[in-house]
This record gives C-alpha cells, sequence and structure tokens, in this order.
C-alpha cells in the first residue's frame, strides 16, 4: 500500500491532440454494424471518435444511481457479448448460453481480464429489447423480480435467483427465444438506438414505426418498451440508421417525448464522447447535458386550442343546437385556434357544449405547450460600474488580433491568455466576442461563479443585447426559459458557470474559460468532468478555438503552450502602466509580530489603520470559515469528531453549533467535554467569525463584512455586500476565497493574507499551485486605482517557494520549480491520472474490494501490455466519509486513453455484492485526493 505522499499522478489531459484510443485497445473500435455513435461514421478532426459507452458503470452515490445489482447484470450482459461483436447482434442465438463453457465464464470470478483483442465487447448490441416478443412468460417463470433485466438479456443470462435454481432457468431460457415462425425477415427498416438514464443503460435497437418517420431525430428523447413496464420507458435517440434482414421482431419506439431533438448532432456526438471518456452511461450524460428544467418543461404548461374539423358543413352545424352553434360559428369566424376557455367568453356558453362538438368530431383539439405569461427575467443591474470602453493598450490589442485571427481561422485551436491580474482580461474577451458576434456567431464565457463577479455580468449585458447568464439561483422556470432562448438562436453571450459549455448556442463560434485554474470547473458528481477538457472536445469538434484566460494558469495549460498543444498570448503588465502592488511577507514565527495571539499580525495591524486613515479600503482573507476548526479538551485531548466523517467539528458562534464540514452533521457546542467532561473545553484554529470579531475589536470605528459560505447563503447576499463595498459604506471585507475572486474595487489600497500556509499542507500534489493562486489571486484585488496598493501575507513559512514566487508576482519562477517537482513523480501536467475511490460500511470488506480491483486493473494492465503504474489500495486522507469507510486507487500513465482503457476492461465485468453496499466510482483527472 502506498500513503498519498508517494501517490503519484498523472498528467492530464490539456493536450489539443485528440484522444486516440490507443491500438492495443480493441476494446473501443467503434465496429460498423451496430455502433450506435454518429461520430464514428464521420469522425470530426480532433474530436475523439467515440466507441460506444462502456458498459462499466462508475458507480456514484447519487440517488440515480441504479441499485447495485442491476448493474452488475448490467455489465454481466455486455461481458457475455463475446462473438457477436461483429455480425449484427440480432444475430446472436441466445441458445449458446446453454453452453456449459459458456456458462462457467460467466460466473467465473476469474480476474483475469477476457482476452478481447479479437472481439470489441465494449459495443454493446443494440437489439436486445426490441426482440422480445414474450416478456411476461419469461417473467412468470423467474418470480417476476428483475423483470426488466431478465427480458432483456433474451434468456441469455442467468440471474442469481435462477442460479439456485437452474430447471427454472433452463425453461426460461428456453422459453423466451422466438419461435421459429416469429423469425420474421425484415428489409429496409429504421432504427433507433436508444440509451437509458438508468440501468439497463443501453443503446438498444428498436424499429421506428412509419408514423414517426418523419419525426424522430437523434437528440430527441422518446417513450420505448422495455421490458415489462406498463408505461413507455423515456429514452434518448442517439442514432438512426438503416437496419436490414433483421431475424427476430423488434419493438417499436412507442412516441416521441420532445417536438424537436434537445440536443443537436454536435452535442449527441459530445455527449457520445464524455460517456466513453468519463466511463458514464450516455442516458446520464443527457440527463447532465440537459438541464432537468429543460426535460420537464418547467414554467410551461400544456393549453389545448380547437380548430373545426375540415368537412363541417354549414348544413351539418345549422343541425346542431344553439349554444354548440354559436360556438362553431365563432370559431369558424376567428380565423384562428381558441382554447376553451376563450370559446366560451365569446360564445357565452358553458364549457359543456365545446366537449360535445370534440365528441362530435366537429372540433379538433391541438395540445400546444407554452411558456408560462409572467416569467421575468431579472436584468442585472449594472452596480453603479461605468461603461469602460477606453482604449486598448498595446497588450490588449495585440492578444484580440491573435484572437480574431482564430477566430476567422476556421480551425478548432485552444489559446492561453495569460494576463495578469489587472491587465484587462475581460475587455479583451468582450472585444473577441463582439468580432464574433459580428459575423453572427455566439459565444460561451465560463466563469467560476458569476454570483460573486456581478461586475463582469454588468460589463457583458451593457455591451451586448443579448446575454443570457446562468447561475445557481435560478429558478427552474427561469432556467428553462433561458435554455429555449439559447437554442432558438435569440442569444449571443452565454455566461454561467462549467455547465454552460453545453449551451445549445446554434451558432458557436467562441468558447472562453475565464480563471480557467479554478477548480470549480470540475464538477464533483457524477459525470465527473472538467469542463476544460469537454470545451475542449465541443470546440475541436465544431472547429472554433477555445480561450482559456488566468492570471495564474493551471500546469496543465501552461504546459499545453509549452508542448505545442496551445498557443500562449501574454499580458504581463497592467492596464494604465498601473504598478503590481507590493508584497510584504510577515513571518509569523517571529514572536514581536504576532501582537498578542490574536489572528492579525502588527505589520498588518498598522497597515489596516493607514488604510482606513486615508479612507481608503481593506480586504482581509481567510480561507476557513466558522469561529474554531477545532474543539479540542485540554485534559484530555479529546478532539469533538464528526461521527460520520472521522473530522474535527468547527466550532459556528452564531447559535453555538459545532458542524462537519464535510457532510455538514451539526450538533450544539459541547459545554463540556464528552469524554471526561472536564468543563474547559477550548477552541482551537481560527475560522472567518474568529477573525470578524478580532478586526471588530481592534478596528472598532470601521465598518466590517464577512463573506462565506454562511453568510451568502442568500440569494443576492453578495451582490448586496459587493455594491456596499463599492459604495464605500464597508471599509474591511473579510471572508474566505469567494473574495479573492475577480473583484475589481480601485479604493482597494491593502490586501491581508491572515494564513497563506492553510492549503500548503494538504496531501495534495497541487497544494503548492493552489497556494500560488489563492495569494497571486487575492494580491490582484488591490492597486487597481490611481491610488495604488499593498499586500501583506502572513505565513509560517515565508522561505516556501510558492510563497516567494506568489509575492514577486513571478508565474514564471512558480512553474519553472513547480514542473521540476511534477517530474519527479510524473504528476500531471507530465501524465495523466484517474482514481477509484472504494466505499462501504465495513472497513474490511471495502478494503477487500478495493484488492480485488487492485488485481483486475493489474491484469488488464499487462494484457494491454501498458505502462501504467498502480498505487493504492491506500486510505485517503478523508478515511471516513458520511459512516462509509473510504479506500482510493490511483492510475498514473503519460496517456490518458491508456489509463482509461485498462479501467474499462478491468472493471467491464466486475460486480459486488449488493448486500455489502460497496460501492466504486471513477473520476478521470481528477483535481481532489482528498
Ligand atoms: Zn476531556
Ligand atoms: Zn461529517
Amino acid at each position: 500500500m502506498s500513503t498519498l505522499d508517494s501517490l503519484p499522478i498523472l498528467p492530464d489531459d490539456l493536450q489539443g491532440a485528440p484522444i486516440v484510443l490507443s491500438p492495443s485497445a480493441p476494446v473501443s473500435t467503434p465496429s460498423s454494424a451496430s455502433n450506435p455513435t454518429p461520430s464514428s461514421a464521420n469522425p470530426t478532426p480532433g474530436f475523439p471518435v467515440s466507441p460506444p459507452p462502456p458498459a462499466h458503470e462508475p458507480h456514484d452515490s447519487t440517488e440515480n444511481d441504479p441499485p447495485r445489482d442491476e448493474i452488475r447484470r448490467d455489465e454481466m450482459r455486455r461481458d457475455t457479448g463475446e462473438n457477436r461483436s461483429d455480425a449484427p447482434s440480432s444475430k446472436t442465438d441466445p441458445r449458446k448460453s446453454t453452453n456449459p463453457a459458456r456458462a462457467k465464464a460467466l460466473w467465473s470470478d476469474s480476474p483475469e481480464p477476457r482476452d478481447v483483442s479479437a472481439q470489441p465487447v465494449s459495443h454493446r448490441k443494440c437489439d436486445e429489447p426490441g426482440q422480445s416478443d414474450e416478456p411476461d412468460r419469461a417473467a412468470d417463470l423467474t418470480g417476476g423480480k428483475h423483470l426488466g433485466v431478465q427480458q432483456l438479456f433474451g434468456g441469455e443470462h442467468l440471474t442469481e435467483d435462477q442460479q439456485g435454481s437452474g430447471e427454472a432457468a433452463q425453461t426460461e431460457l428456453f422459453e423466451t427465444n422466438p419461435p421459429p415462425w416469429e423469425l420474421a425477415v425484415e428489409d429496409d427498416v429504421l432504427l433507433a438506438s436508444i440509451v437509458f438514464s438508468r440501468s439497463p443503460h443501453g443503446p438498444y435497437d428498436y424499429r421506428i414505426p412509419d408514423s414517426l418517420r418523419e419525426e424522430l431525430k437523434p437528440g430527441m428523447r422518446v417513450g420505448v418498451p422495455l421490458g415489462h413496464r406498463k408505461k413507455p420507458t423515456p429514452g434518448w435517440c442517439v442514432a438512426v440508421k438503416e437496419g436490414k434482414a433483421v431475424h427476430r421482431k423488434l419493438r417499436d419506439v412507442a412516441e416521441c417525448i420532445d417536438e424537436s431533438p434537445l440536443c443537436d448532432a454536435s452535442l449527441v456526438r459530445l455527449v457520445m464522447w464524455m460517456s466513453h471518456y468519463y466511463q458514464v452511461p450516455a442516458g446520464q450524460v443527457f440527463d447532465t447535458l440537459i438541464p432537468s428544467s429543460v426535460r420537464t418543461a418547467a414554467g410551461t404548461k400544456q393549453t389545448t386550442y380547437f380548430t373545426p374539423a375540415k368537412q363541417v358543413t354549414d348544413a351539418e352545424i345549422e343541425k346542431l343546437p344553439a349554444k354548440q352553434q354559436a360556438v362553431m360559428r365563432f370559431l369558424v369566424s376567428s380565423n384562428r385556434p381558441m382554447t376553451s376557455a376563450e370559446l366560451a367568453v365569446a360564445a357565452k356558453c358553458t364549457e359543456d357544449p365545446i366537449r360535445r362538438l370534440k365528441k362530435k368530431n366537429l372540433i379538433v383539439p391541438e395540445v400546444r405547450r407554452e411558456m408560462h405569461s409572467g416569467i421575468r427575467i431579472l436584468a442585472q443591474t449594472n452596480d453603479g460600474e461605468a461603461e469602460r470602453t477606453h482604449e486598448l493598450t498595446e497588450q490588449q490589442t495585440a492578444a484580440l488580433e491573435r484572437i480574431t485571427a482564430a477566430v476567422d481561422s476556421g480551425r478548432g485551436r485552444t489559446l492561453l491568455l495569460h494576463g495578469v491580474t489587472g491587465s484587462g482580461k475581460t475587455e479583451v474577451y468582450i472585444r473577441a466576442i463582439e468580432h464574433v458576434v459580428s459575423q453572427a456567431g455566439s459565444a460561451i464565457v465560463m466563469v467560476p461563479e458569476i454570483s460573486l463577479t456581478p461586475q463582469t455580468r454588468g460589463r457583458f449585458e451593457s455591451r451586448f443585447p443579448a446575454v443570457a447568464v446562468l447561475h445557481s439561483q435560478m429558478s427552474p422556470s427561469e432556467r428553462h426559459f433561458q435554455w429555449q432562448r439559447i437554442r432558438r438562436g435569440e442569444v449571443q453571450v452565454v455566461i454561467g458557470p462549467r455547465s454552460a459549455v453545453f449551451a445549445p448556442l446554434p451558432n458557436l463560434g467562441l468558447i472562453v474559460l475565464d480563471e480557467e485554474h479554478d477548480t470549480s470547473f470540475k464538477q464533483d458528481s457524477q459525470p465527473r468532468y472538467h469542463a476544460r477538457k469537454v470545451a475542449h472536445a465541443r470546440a475541436m469538434s465544431l472547429g472554433v478555438p477555445l480561450l482559456l484566460g488566468s492570471a495564474t494558469p493551471s500546469m496543465e495549460a501552461w504546459h499545453a503552450t509549452q508542448s505545442g498543444h496551445a498557443e500562449l498570448i501574454s499580458m504581463p503588465d497592467r492596464v494604465a502602466g498601473r504598478p503590481m502592488p507590493d508584497v510584504q511577507l510577515v513571518d509569523l514565527r517571529v514572536r514581536d509580530d504576532r501582537a498578542g495571539g490574536g489572528a492579525i499580525s502588527r505589520p498588518l495591524k498598522q497597515a489596516v489603520d493607514e488604510t482606513l486613515r486615508e479612507k481608503g479600503q481593506a480586504i482581509l482573507l481567510l480561507n476557513r470559515r466558522g469561529f474554531a476548526t477545532t474543539i479540542q479538551c485540554p485534559a484530555c485531548g479529546h478532539v469533538v469528531a464528526c461521527p460520520d466523517c472521522d473530522m474535527p467539528l468547527t466550532h459556528h458562534r452564531d447559535g453555538g453549533k459545532a458542524m462537519c464540514h464535510y457532510c455538514d452533521y451539526t450538533i450544539g457546542t459541547p459545554p463540556w467535554c464528552p469524554a471526561c467532561r472536564f468543563d474547559g473545553i477550548r477552541y482551537g484554529g481560527l475560522g472567518t467569525q474568529k477573525l470578524e470579531v478580532e478586526a471588530k475589536a481592534k478596528f472598532p470605528d470601521a465598518k466590517i463584512a464577512r463573506m462565506d459560505g454562511d453568510t451568502m447563503k442568500r440569494p443576492g447576499s453578495h451582490q448586496r455586500v459587493l455594491s456596499e463595498f463599492r459604495s464605500g459604506e464597508i471599509d474591511i471585507l473579510l471572508g474566505t476565497q469567494m473574495i479573492a475572486k475577480g473583484l475589481d474595487f480601485p479604493n482597494v489600497l491593502l490586501v491581508g493574507v491572515i494564513n497563506a500556509d492553510s492549503a500548503l499542507h494538504f496531501p495534495d500534489f497541487r497544494a503548492a499551485e493552489r497556494t500560488f493562486q489563492l495569494v497571486t489571486q487575492v494580491a490582484g484585488r488591490t492597486g487597481r486605482g490611481d491610488r495604488g496598493g499593498r499586500v501583506i501575507v502572513q505565513t509560517f513559512t515565508p522561505e516556501h517557494p510558492a510563497i516567494q514566487a506568489a509575492s514577486r508576482h513571478d508565474y514564471f519562477k512558480f512553474v519553472e520549480e513547480e514542473m521540476v517537482n511534477r517530474r519527479k513523480f510524473n504528476y500531471p501536467p507530465l501524465g495523466s491520472v484517474a482514481r477509484i475511490i472504494i466505499r462501504g460500511p465495513v472497513e474490511e470488506k471495502t478494503e477487500d474490494v478495493a484488492d480485488s480491483i487492485l488485481t483486475r486493473l493489474e491484469s488488464a494492465r499487462d494484457l494491454l501490455k501498458s505502462e501504467v503504474r498502480i498505487l493504492g489500495p491506500a486510505p485517503p486522507p478523508i478515511v471516513r466519509l458520511r459512516g462509509k469507510y473510504r479506500f482510493h486507487l490511483l492510475l498514473q500513465a503519460t496517456e490518458s486513453a491508456v489509463v482509461g482503457e485498462v479501467i474499462r476492461r478491468a472493471l467491464a465485468d466486475f460486480k459486488t455484492d449488493p448486500k455489502e453496499e460497496i460501492e466504486y466510482l471513477i473520476d478521470i483527472d481528477p483535481v481532489n485526493l482528498l
């Protein structure tokens, strides 16, 4: 077992080159016949060809996850896809499964992966659910359990239930085969490949009935029969294709749920790529891509409109009772469809005559879905920010020229705009987008969290008439409304967090990822995608530029510029010739400076006092919320910890709470030690609440505001505080990293970093990088006006290279030294890393599963003859979370495709005992190793 410290991690990712699957990975080779991905037919340069989604299912704790046993069977089913790879799957004879050898292989626990070199297994048959015409019989024979799944297996796959009762299983196997007279040969059928969000995930083929031939398109949701469910099951159509000579009857698509595709062809390709790369079922990727408010059509209602039936004659109308006549005449003369409410008012009658007319088929109903009236999109108040369209600096002009040239080139390229804080990157984005818009194009701008940066939003909204801002505090109907506007092409610029990468803009011409180093661009639930990676895939597929921007580019982005995968554009100077602020390091080991045990050192206190005297403003950064970060008994040493996570609880003074910051477990702060009843329990460590108390005591005349996760829970609270700060009502703004991002206030003369080391000692190879970024970013909040600015950084390790580099604004020095560290262990960006987390309620059993996953990974690696380093299983820094024990494994190689392939093969048919409740999840290119 390795410890985390020695865990090597791998390189990402940011390569501009297409992700080419290793030739030694036949599993992923799309095969012509049943590959459901359109991308395989016509691979776009630069866009990875997606094989069908892997069957293997990374497991997560989200409620959407299918129960473990379902997954196991699902995987198994694919597993036995041997021999049917290239042949149309419909030719598979399910009776084969009665072959003892096959049955044995199916149940074998041998960790050794099958030799798949001859047959692609990961591409799944697509026709199974449609095949069986006799699902009910199968169900009856198996006691009605797991029906859908069993039926899908067409009798090929034993279930656990059947294992115990061989006879029943045999009968069932036999009975689900179609009798010979049902082996109809159908020519020229049109087939739809359908994937599902829940297990079984597909893809499976269905016949498209003539009535839906025109309507059904990839990217639409359809209802199809699945297993024994009475109602059609919703699924996503990923491909429409010609089928020939189908031997068994396929079931028909029952209905189209959407009137038009929710995803265009390029987004369907993106889904299939994500499904493959992140090893997540395509149906679940669709659910991520299309917000639930869109899927449920939030904020809309169905309205029925009536028109007169075509064949109605005057003579017929005259024979009707008076009320019905009145309604008919009104409708005929109105020349437009009318609702029954409108008709009733117009004809001065109840709705009864209308119902009767409908029964007689004299009027024809048509159901339309309409937006509720009254959805208002609140435009951002411009927050006093004056429009700043001053002349571009030379550096801005040069940067803009290169970006517009990239836009005009019509090629997919990655550009990194490395501009120091205050160098005017936003203005460059805006001008570049103006260029795109002038050619009838549109753009996506991703930012870490738009509600933290109302200024950015205001600037875009004042420069473009059609901006859609997506943010976390939107109501579902608002989100749906915006999505529809975007899709209809009514929007020029979409601004939002990582999910904005999926915005369905029809004429996308540029994707901007601002603050690309920010970790919020990685989603930490399934699918665990990184917006930078997905944006890259989307941009390359469309042949448009991807523009990354940062004052502190990630090592991945930087490495991409060094290895020729991205072009570097530099803006090393601030606008208006302003200097970078002076940074002074305060060594907290020096007793004199510490001044009475508080968090604010003597030099920092002096600086704040001076700032206040000059009527300037100050920002104080402390990256921990709460009051005290540990609650410890001085008598026995007991630390009050979360019972589910083994992490110390943080004391919050408001309400006297002790909270777990990992799972939100909350108790009243214990008045005495829970272990020894000593009543002098001590609150140690420092959080923003405690800092606020200290600041109020030290600067009694100053108006102080705190910005952290606790005070900023309400919608609009950021904006309120920031607007008070701008107007000068607040003198000192203190808070967590949310005050380090993007704020631009000319009157901020001082930034104080309370403890620069807080992120430095995390067991994560990115700890130094995060520290450098945080200190540099927050330092950049000052010196943005004509009055200059300065920064005081308190630290216990002033000599640390990351802190040294940050204090000198020296990004190049930092990357140079950091790259040496990364190279030592081949950490990203020099290699690629994946992480597998195994978690379960019983420690030993969880570790056993982790060990068997290791064995499988090793076999898969050896089989592929790949150079993948596998580390672990080891307990991660957070050993227990929400009551589950955790282990993790890390895989590292120089190529990400190889890592993915090893995992795909190793876990394709992996099953755990559902009773043990052990789950595993796969995180490709993890950014968090806790
Ligand atoms: Zn005690
Ligand atoms: Zn907890």
